[in-house]
C-alpha cells in the first residue's frame, strides 16, 4: 500500500489531561481499525466469546503492573509460567521431561528456538558456522532468528501440495546444521508438512527439529478429539526437540503470550543466558526480555482455566464447521479456488487458473475492504489469507455473499498495487 504522508510531529502536552478525556481520545483513534469484534478480521485478533473475555479482562486487570522478570519478588507467575507450560506440554504429548517457557508470542518463541538450536551446536558439536534449514513457507520469523543470531539459512521449494519439499531440505543438510524445521500447520496454505521425515533429517545430523505450532499448536490436539485426520507432528514424533504453539492466537488468550517447549530440561538450557559479571547482580533470562509483564501470562492463564479441554474442543468444533464453510463456499463461486488441502482452520484464496480471464486477487480484496471485510493479501501466487476461528462465528453466510458480489464487480478490473501484507512498520 501506497503511505499516507506523515502529519507534522504532534507536541507532547505541557499540562496531562483527565482521565476521561484521555480514554475518550483513544477510543476516536481506535474508529478506523478493523472491526474485529464483528467477526469481520480473519486473523489478528481472535474471539473467544464474552465469558473468554470477561476471564481474561479480570485476569489483566489484577496483572496489569506486575513484572516477570523476576519470580522471587512475584512467585505466582513463576506458578502460573510452569503451569500453563505444563498443560501445553500435556496437550502436545512432550514426555515428563519436556520443559519450556512463556514468551510474548510465536516470533520470540521461534527466536529462543534459533538460538538454542545454534548454542547446542556450539557446545556439542563445536560448530563456529552454524546453519538452518526451512522450506518456501516457512514463517518468516525464522529468517528473522538466522538474521539476528548469524546462522546460514537454505530454502527448500515446497511440493505441489503445498507441503516442504523434504527430498530438497535433505540435500540442504551438512555437517553445519543445527535447526531444520516444520510447521503444523504452515501459515500460507495451511497444511502440515511430512514432520516425520523433518525430524528424522534432523536426528540423522544431530541437528534440532523445530516444530512451528504458533497456528496449531491450540488446534491440532482438539481437532484430534473431535476425530480429525491429523498428521503426526507433536512430541510424539521421535526427533522432534522443540515445538512452538502460540496462545495468543487460537488459544483465545489476549496478545502477548506464547509457548516454547523443549523435550528436555538439557535441550531447553541451550535456550537461557546466564550472567553474573556486572555490578548489578545475578541475571538469568529464559527468553529475549528483560522486564516482562505478568499481565498476559495471566490473562492467558486464567482463560485455559476456564476453557478447559471442553471449552478448547467445543471452539475447535464451530472454528473447522466456519472455516469448511468457507471453503465449500468460495469453491462454488466461479473464479475462485482454495490453496491446500483445506483440512483446517487457515484458508488461501486465489484466482482460478483455469479460467480464460483469471480474476486479480487484489482487486477482490481492495472490494471485500470497501464492504468492511479485511483480508492479508499474501504471495507469491497472489492470494488472499484468512485465519478462520471462532471470531468468525454467525458471519460467514454475508461474507460468502459479500465474496460472490465482489468477484462480480472486480471482473475484468486490476489494480496496481500488488504489494503483500502480513506485517507493517509504521
Ligand atoms: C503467527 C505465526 C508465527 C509468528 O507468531 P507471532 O505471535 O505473530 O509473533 C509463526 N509461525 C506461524 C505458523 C504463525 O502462524
Amino acid at each position: 500500500m501506497t503511505s499516507a504522508r506523515k502529519p507534522a510531529r504532534r507536541p507532547f502536552g505541557q499540562a496531562g489531561r483527565e482521565v476521561d478525556d484521555v480514554i475518550a481520545e483513544l477510543g476516536r483513534k481506535r474508529e478506523d481499525d478493523v472491526r474485529w469484534a464483528d467477526g469481520r478480521t480473519f486473523g489478528l485478533v481472535y474471539d473467544g466469546g464474552p465469558t473468554v473475555h470477561d476471564v481474561a479482562e479480570k485476569a489483566a486487570a489484577l496483572y496489569l503492573h506486575e513484572n516477570a522478570l523476576n519470580t522471587h519478588a512475584f512467585p505466582s507467575l513463576g506458578s502460573i509460567q510452569s503451569e500453563v507450560v505444563g498443560w501445553t506440554a500435556d496437550l502436545l504429548n512432550g514426555p515428563e521431561t519436556a520443559s519450556g517457557f512463556l514468551t510474548s508470542g510465536g516470533t520470540e518463541s521461534i527466536l529462543c528456538a534459533v538460538k538454542a538450536a545454534r548454542e547446542r551446536g556450539r557446545i556439542e558439536r563445536g560448530i563456529t558456522s552454524p546453519e538452518m534449514v526451512v522450506s518456501a513457507s516457512t514463517h518468516a520469523a525464522f529468517h528473522k532468528g538466522a538474521h539476528l543470531f548469524g546462522l546460514t539459512l537454505h530454502k527448500a521449494p515446497v511440493n505441489d501440495d503445498w507441503t516442504a519439499d523434504v527430498n530438497a531440505m535433505a540435500e540442504m543438510v551438512n555437517e553445519n546444521t543445527v535447526l531444520v524445521v516444520g510447521s503444523a500447520p504452515q501459515y500460507p496454505q495451511g497444511v502440515i508438512d511430512d514432520i516425520p521425515a523433518i525430524a528424522s533429517l534432523a536426528a540423522a545430523a544431530g541437528a534440532n527439529c523445530h516444530v512451528d505450532a504458533c497456528m496449531g499448536g491450540f488446534v491440532l490436539p482438539f481437532a484430534e478429539r473431535l476425530g480429525r485426520d491429523v498428521a503426526p507432528w507433536d512430541f510424539r514424533v521421535e526427533g522432534v526437540t522443540s515445538i512452538s504453539a502460540d496462545i495468543h492466537k487460537l488459544g483465545y488468550a489476549p496478545k502477548g503470550v506464547s509457548v516454547i517447549l523443549h523435550r528436555t530440561k538439557e535441550l531447553r538450557k541451550f535456550q537461557t543466558f546466564l550472567f553474573d559479571d556486572w555490578l548489578g547482580g545475578f541475571y538469568a533470562s529464559p527468553n529475549l526480555q528483560g522486564t516482562r509483564s505478568g499481565l498476559p501470562m495471566a490473562a492467558a492463564w486464567a482463560v485455559m482455566q476456564h476453557l478447559g479441554i471442553e471449552g478448547y474442543v467445543a471452539l475447535t468444533k464451530q472454528t473447522l464447521a466456519n472455516a469448511d464453510q468457507v471453503r465449500a463456499g468460495i469453491n462454488e463461486i466461479d473464479g475462485l479456488v482454495t490453496l491446500g488441502d483445506g483440512a483446517f482452520h487457515l484458508v488461501a484464496i486465489s484466482a482460478d487458473p483455469n479460467d480464460s480471464d483469471p480474476l486479480d486477487i487484489f482487486a477482490l480484496a481492495d472490494a471485500l475492504g470497501r464492504y468492511g471485510w479485511y483480508l492479508d493479501r499474501q504471495g507469491p501466487p497472489d492470494s488472499l489469507h484468512s485465519t478462520i476461528s471462532n471470531s468468525n462465528t454467525g458471519v460467514i453466510e454475508d461474507y460468502l455473499d459479500t465474496l460472490g458480489r465482489c468477484v462480480k464487480e472486480v471482473r475484468g478490473t486490476s489494480t496496481d498495487d500488488r504489494s503483500t501484507t502480513y506485517a507493517t512498520l509504521d
